[in-house]
């Protein structure tokens, strides 16, 4: 007798009703290790679907028992888990992979960026956007935070595969109006933000290129549609002098491009000090990198709500050094992982990020297993649909082939895993 046959005739049955009720046969992925996220890695664990959504997540004895009626599928000596998200990236900048300078500091970099980028037209910028996204697919990333102030791909997305959350970058170190900002973006771009359109939100460059006016305006636009807003902060020791001083090479390099930093009202603080001012900070800010944070800093993040999201290797490659993460974490500051752009890293894979936090952060595989899927899909908004096998979610998953947490990072490096459908 079939379980579908007890629900018809004991109405008594304590079996839930709703998973029933979907459209499709009940599959069941078992595999060796289940990464739930939420719960502790199941050895010999099952993960049962339908029509796109987890019903159910378990001991696979357990599990079979209360599912017969679902076909299964053993995935072996493998583990299973959800889908990456990378939280921080810039897929507009993949055709500069290779062509800017590591380890001279912030402003040089943005020099050496700027230059390349002028050398690009546009079939380059999209063939190199289409291998970004092809990589993300092969490392195991299926959900991205971008950054972009280019035209937007219809949908927001930029194929079926590769969920894009696109934050629309806005800067001006004058600028007095978010309209003005949203004025000079390309039509389409400016049509999404205007119809609401999903998955699509704001971000302010950087405190150091952008009007208090238009920080304060881009937070109030969020916190109007209820979406998550973007800035990268507290990026490098040059950002901080800035901020403190007017002073160094980033005042320097804005005189240059004639923004005229001498006009700019000088906060004298750090970073994170001077967006809690602005009211910038809470629960749907994500603040990119957090490098360069005062002691008194981090309980201003963490009473904020505020999530941040790591790049580790791009600070590497920049010359920052690496973040707090140790005290980040002990602060229970929701942290993601970024990669940040090709124009600042080598490729465009997670778990290569994961191995530096491991190895030079100390950080255990576990967390850092957390950080690349449930923090990121929390800090991006998306954390009631993605983030961890659980009960109603979407089915988004990956097997790799390894039995621990930390072989799945050092497996995933090796792009030894497989989509599962
Ligand atoms: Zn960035």
């Amino acid at each position: 007798m079939t379980r579908r046959q007890i629900n018809l005739y004991s109405p008594r049955s304590r079996t839930p009703v709703s998973p029933r009720q979907t459209r499709s046969r009940p599959l069941l992925h078992r595999a060796r290790l289940v990464i739930p996220i939420t719960q502790p890695p199941i050895e010999d664990g099952a993960v049962v679907v339908a029509d796109g959504r987890i019903l159910d997540v378990g001991p696979f004895p357990l599990i079979r028992r209360q599912w017969p009626e679902a076909s299964a599928r053993d995935h072996d000596e493998t583990a299973l888990l959800p889908t990456l998200v990378n939280g921080h990236a810039h897929l507009d900048l993949s055709a500069l992979a290779g062509q800017i300078h590591s380890k001279k500091g912030m402003a040089e970099w943005i020099r050496s960026l700027l230059a390349a980028r002028e050398q690009l037209d546009e079939d380059d910028l999209q063939k190199a956007r289409a291998l970004a996204r092809d990589s993300l697919r092969a490392f195991g990333t299926g959900i991205v935070g971008d950054i972009t102030s280019s035209e937007i791909h219809p949908g927001g997305k930029f194929n079926e595969v590769v969920i894009t959350q696109t934050f629309v970058e806005v800067f001006g170190l004058h600028c007095q109006s978010l309209e003005v900002a949203i004025d000079q973006l390309p039509p389409g771009t400016r049509k999404s933000l205007a119809n609401n359109q999903e998955n699509v939100s704001l971000a302010a460059h950087a405190p150091y290129t952008t009007s208090a006016t238009l920080l304060r305006q881009v937070k109030e636009w969020g916190t109007a549609r209820d979406k998550i807003v973007s800035i990268h902060a507290a990026e490098s020791e040059e950002e901080i002098l800035f901020l403190n001083s007017g002073r160094g090479p980033l005042r320097d390099l804005l005189e240059e491009r004639g923004h005229e930093p001498d006009r700019w009202e000088v906060p004298g603080c750090g970073t994170i000090t001077y967006l809690d001012r602005l009211g910038f900070l809470d629960s749907h800010t994500l603040c990119v990198h957090a490098v360069q944070l005062s002691e008194e800093e981090l309980p201003i993040l963490r009473r904020s709500g505020a999530g941040v999201c790591l790049c580790p290797r791009s600070n590497l490659f920049i010359g920052h050094g690496l973040p707090p993460v140790q005290q980040l974490l002990e602060a229970q500051i929701p942290c993601s992982i970024g990669t940040d752009s090709l124009a600042s890293n080598t490729d465009l894979n997670l778990f290569e990020e994961m191995t530096v936090l491991m190895e030079e952060c100390s950080i255990h595989p576990d967390a850092v297993l957390t950080m690349a899927t449930l923090n990121g899909a929390r800090n991006l908004g998306m954390a009631s649909q993605y983030g961890s096998l659980e009960k109603g979610k979407r089915w988004l998953a990956i097997r790799v082939a390894a039995t621990d947490s930390e072989g799945i990072v050092a497996a995933g490096r090796q792009g030894a895993l497989e989509w599962v459908s």
